[in-house]
């Protein structure tokens, strides 16, 4: 590790990695650390980081219950709801299929255009629910009109939409689309916004939403492990009538526990310091300063991206602000640029998802990047693409 951390000094460092490779080369569990660039896990930061390891508390205490209540105002402003959001110890999965244990009675339609909406069709399924699938190519977004047109045919009682496909780098048109679910009373929407929250304003409560949901480790950038979610009274509604809810996943349990500021099981209480500490951050820096601070960041790698002569992979005006999906015809061997960055800038890179993989890859701009740190990736990329 030391010639890389020679070649970390002579290509530019970046402020508090050093400091922290040094140390992890002490820690007992001895894992080499890599500065990530990849769309989750994001980087962490030191104070999330010294956050994780404040002693624990009883999850039954007074002091976790203040704890709990404390980040309600935060995690309400940013899901734009008045209704409860509830700390999941899960990563987002064990809500995208709890959510459909939850509402779906009659039939679920899964919109379908990359990698986590394609599977979500299958965990529908393998939840035993009546589910439907409405495709679009991956890198396509999904049509609110083929929305309509398949909500119209009166089999659902229920709808899953992935607001950015991660795979993909593909943000589908969320307003448009809950404008066409809203003519529908009977149909529970389901949002996954894991790659897009506190990315862009989703506002929850005006744009109709029933379950919105994000993850930990992507633009919150916190550790992998905790989900995020807030449910609608209709929602919890329908969710009463819903048989074989289970119970760790169960929307009752959370909303009972909800109301004297606990959850469910025992949580994951080291997220929930990190979350608070977070939260911090994201009031100081101001939401709508963090949302351009995601667009300038995103626009400097798109434009890095077209001015090295890359096309984008995801459909003209439907590209994420998250992260870009960079569409390779050949010009770089992926794996080999990845090494590069491994070996020389103890950096991991994106190297596409599932069935685009080599063929795309992808660059994250969600968490706390800056433009110094952007800068310094696609600086270390560029002598990586002169060298292999
Ligand atoms: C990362 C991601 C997920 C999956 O999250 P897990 O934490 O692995 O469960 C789901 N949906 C989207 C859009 C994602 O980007």
């Amino acid at each position: 590790m030391v010639s890389n951390l020679f070649k970390l000094i002579s290509a530019g460092s970046l402020p508090g990695f050093l400091g922290r490779r040094g140390q992890s080369e002490s820690q007992i569990c001895g894992a080499v650390s890599f500065r990530l660039f990849i769309p989750g896990p994001v980087e962490l930061s030191e104070a999330t980081l010294q956050a994780m390891a404040t002693p624990m508390m009883g999850h039954r205490s007074p002091e976790f219950v203040e704890l709990y209540r404390s980040v309600q105002p935060g995690l309400q402003k940013l899901f734009y709801t008045t209704d409860p959001v509830y700390v999941s110890t899960s990563s987002a999965w064990g809500v995208m299929e709890g959510a459909l244990r939850n509402v779906v009675k009659k039939g679920v339609l899964n919109c379908m255009s990359g990698a986590f909406s394609d599977k979500w069709f299958d965990v529908s399924k393998r939840c035993g629910k009546n589910a439907a699938a409405l495709r679009f190519d991956w890198g396509r977004a999904v049509k609110p009109e083929k929305v309509e047109a398949e909500l119209a045919t009166g089999k659902y009682d229920a709808i899953t939409l992935i607001h950015n496909e991660t795979s993909t780098g593909t943000m589908n048109p969320l307003e448009e689309i809950m404008e066409v679910v809203g003519k529908f009373p009977e149909v529970i929407s389901v949002v996954d916004a894991v790659s897009s929250f506190s990315v862009l304003p989703i506002e929850k409560d005006a744009l109709g939403i029933d379950v919105l949901l994000t993850g930990s480790q992507k633009a919150l950038a916190l550790p992998p492990g905790m989900a995020l979610f807030s449910v609608s009274r209709r929602a919890l509604e329908r969710a009463a009538e819903v048989e074989g809810r289970g119970y760790y996943f169960d929307f009752h349990e959370f909303d009972r526990n909800h109301q004297k500021g606990m959850t469910p099981s025992t949580p994951t209480i080291p997220h929930l310091f990190a979350l608070k500490q977070q939260l911090g951050r994201i009031e100081k820096e101001g939401l709508q300063a963090r949302y351009d601070r995601h667009r300038r960041l995103n626009a400097m790698v798109r434009g890095w991206a077209k001015d090295r002569g890359f096309g984008l992979f995801p459909e003209a005006g439907y590209e994420s602000v998250s992260l870009t999906c960079i569409r390779n015809d050949g010009q770089v061997d992926v794996p080999s640029l990845n090494q590069f960055m491994r070996e020389n800038f103890a950096v991991q890179m994106d190297q596409g998802y599932g069935k685009i993989k080599g063929k795309t890859f992808r660059i994250n701009n969600m968490g706390n990047e800056t433009e110094e740190t952007i800068a310094w990736f696609l600086d270390c990329l560029d002598q990586a693409i002169a060298a292999t």
